[in-house]
């Protein structure tokens, strides 16, 4: 099969922090089609050669320390090529249709890794010049829009140059290998599913946590927010993973549809809602790591008087017969104590103890997502007091850690999707019905922090984030994973 992959900002972070090393490693393990050219698209003035050089400088040590053999990043390159385009001059198109027509590919992927604003004029610039047929796949980067309108608009201009299966909207939580377990976990083993219920499961906690700040970001963050980076798609699309019902089949369309009922099926926000189930919050000055930090609104690119959310903790419930009254929270943040991305499931307790249970254990199953790839199973065993049998129930634990068992070379979440990409398959992206559906729940709370106009709950860095958010859960009578 032959491919062009074509990298819209191909000069830029996304394109050489994470697409190129996934691109590498798919060459290395010999999984792009043979006659492959990878071709990246900026304002640039350079030529092929240079590309390359700058690709090669800009790869860490890291990546190019997995080479097995020597010259395989110069074999890797040898597919690089550059087309000088400003993406905004409708003439400037002729280039990359002249560039392409030289070797017509039976595949053609655009990879679309600009600012959001530039969406609309590249697919009707592509469908233009006849590039939006049905070898042509477009991938989008998030964010879509910054509110509901403007992912309709952009959906609706991607819509009049592309047909659905032909658009791969990208949430790279969901190219993550422990979101794929996850799918395997509930819908190709039996022995949750009867537990998977509102009568045996007490609460459900998402958190997506990083101890790092806004890095080299600042500005691209200030305009936009913990609730629009990370909630409205990484953490609702693994609450969809985690509250879906099993599809009919594996094809995308099933599991959308279910992802989509789940999104239909969350609460809506009342006034009192609005106030009590949220806590927004923006990082102070702290200390990670034993490293002093500084406060967000000291950081590069940040306005001194920002009232941005670095951090957000809500809670939402699913209002269908399997989970009704069950609480998902979920919960994101910067610059917190650890970088720690999971899904905890806690099962309500047993109905009846004969055995000395401690305060509030209970069976829980977590998902670890990142660092750590992998599944524990919180159980209760009898412990030991000497050479005698306790009555007395103690934690243990069965610990599943993805990395070693399959081993660390497993395919990372950009190289995954972008396979699938090339291979047209759907299954981990995100349909446009699934996003505007996302939007619509979490623009009420854009809407009231707008209105109210207070500025986030201050939190040190280097801590699980602004004491409300405890405080939060406690009144469920319920406790964030780390702190019970
Ligand atoms: P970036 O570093 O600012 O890079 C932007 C790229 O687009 C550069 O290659 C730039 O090259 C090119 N570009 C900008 N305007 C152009 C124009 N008119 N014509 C042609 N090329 C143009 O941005 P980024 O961080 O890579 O992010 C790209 C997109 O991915 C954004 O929407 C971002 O939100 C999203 N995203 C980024 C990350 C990440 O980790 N960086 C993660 C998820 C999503 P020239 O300026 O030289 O033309």
């Amino acid at each position: 099969m032959s491919l062009d992959l074509v990298l819209f900002g191909g000069t830029g972070d996304l394109a050489w922090r994470k697409l190129m090393p996934a691109l590498f490693q798919a060459f290395r393990h010999g999984t792009l089609p043979a006659q492959t050219r990878i071709v990246g698209i900026a304002r640039d003035d350079m030529d092929d050669d240079a590309y390359r050089a700058l690709i090669r400088a800009r790869f860490t040590q890291v990546e190019l320390d997995k080479q097995p053999a020597q010259g395989e990043f110069d074999r890797f390159a040898a597919l690089l090529h550059f087309v000088r385009l400003d993406l905004s001059q409708t003439g400037d198109y002729a280039r990359l249709v002249g560039f392409l027509a030289q070797r017509p590919a039976q595949t053609v992927v655009m990879y679309v890794a600009t600012a959001p604003t530039l969406f609309t004029t590249v697919c009707e610039q592509l469908a233009a010049a006849g590039l939006n047929k049905s070898h042509v796949r477009i991938v989008l980067e998030k964010p879509l829009g910054h509110d509901l309108a403007s992912n309709r608009a952009i959906n609706e201009a991607v819509r009049r140059a592309f047909s659905e299966r032909q658009v791969f909207r990208i949430d790279h939580y969901l190219g993550k290998p422990s979101v794929q377990n996850l799918f395997a976990l509930r819908f190709g083993n039996a022995l949750f599913e009867p537990l998977w219920r509102r009568e045996n499961i007490a609460n459900i906690q998402i958190t997506i946590a990083e101890d790092l700040g806004v890095e080299k970001r600042g500005s691209f963050y200030d305009g936009t927010g913990a609730l629009r980076d990370m909630v409205q798609n990484h953490a609702l699309q693994l609450l969809c993973a985690i509250g879906m019902e099993p599809p009919i089949n594996a094809h995308a369309d099933a599991i959308r549809d279910e992802k989509l009922k789940v999104l239909r099926s969350l609460t809506p926000w009342t006034e009192h809602t609005l106030t009590q189930h949220v806590v927004r919050g923006q990082y102070a000055a702290g200390t990670v790591q034993g490293a002093a930090v500084v406060a967000y609104r000291d950081e590069p690119g940040v306005a001194a008087q920002s009232v941005t959310e670095t951090f957000v903790a809500l809670r939402t419930e699913i209002a269908n017969w399997r989970w009704a009254g069950v609480p998902f929270y979920l919960r994101t943040g910067k610059r917190l104590a650890a970088r720690d991305a999971s899904i905890v499931v806690n099962f309500r307790p047993a109905p009846h103890a004969i055995f000395d249970v401690p305060a509030g254990a209970a069976n829980r199953l977590v998902i670890n997502l990142q660092p750590r790839d992998g599944l524990e199973l919180h159980l209760l065993a009898l412990g030991q007091s000497g050479r005698r049998q306790s009555a007395a129930l103690a934690p243990v634990q069965l610990d599943l850690d993805f990395d070693r068992r399959f081993g660390a070379e497993r395919v990372g979440a950009y190289e995954r999707l972008l396979l699938d990409v090339i291979d047209g398959r759907l299954n981990l992206f995100v349909r446009s019905d699934e996003q505007e559906a996302a939007w619509r729940w979490v623009e009420p709370l854009l809407d009231a922090w707008k209105a109210s106009g207070d500025a986030p709950r201050a939190y040190a860095g280097g801590t699980w984030g602004p004491s409300a958010a405890s405080a939060m859960i406690a009144r469920d009578g319920h406790c964030w994973a780390e702190e019970c």
